[in-house]
């Protein structure tokens, strides 16, 4: 989609600090971490948000599930635990129209959130 800063980062046209990409998502990490790991991972179509998720995107989540799950192995946090989160919309305080997974890990992380 034009104008989308995560496509543009999908088709590799703005870089990132990628993590691991295939056909269908790209894993990188956050310019503006919110703990020591912070990464973000996004399919490569646009998906405005969740919000827009229908029952045929169904393997494309567990993929990306999948995804997080064995990244999470790699780097170590599977056992201390991460925070997986995907905001929708003004209140949630999405600030990019395109649906990305927030991974958070190595600190203790606040409950309810903010
Ligand atoms: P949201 O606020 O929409 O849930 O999350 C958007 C996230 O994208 C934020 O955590 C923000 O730091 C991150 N972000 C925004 N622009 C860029 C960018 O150009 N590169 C990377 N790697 N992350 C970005
Ligand atoms: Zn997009």
């Amino acid at each position: 989609m034009d104008d989308c800063l995560f496509c543009k980062i999908a088709a590799g046209e703005i870089p990132s600090s990628k993590l691991f990409e295939d056909d269908t998502l790209l894993a990188f990490y956050d310019i503006d971490p919110q703990a020591p790991v912070h990464f973000l991972v996004i399919p490569k179509k646009h998906i405005s948000s969740a919000a827009d998720l229908t029952e045929e995107d169904a393997a494309l989540l567990g993929h990306i599930y999948a995804v997080i799950a064995r990244l999470c192995k790699e780097l170590g946090v599977a056992e201390s635990g991460y925070r997986v989160v995907t905001n929708v919309g003004e209140d949630a305080g999405q600030s990019v129209k395109h649906l990305h997974f927030h991974v958070l890990a190595k600190r203790s992380l606040a409950w309810p959130p903010g």
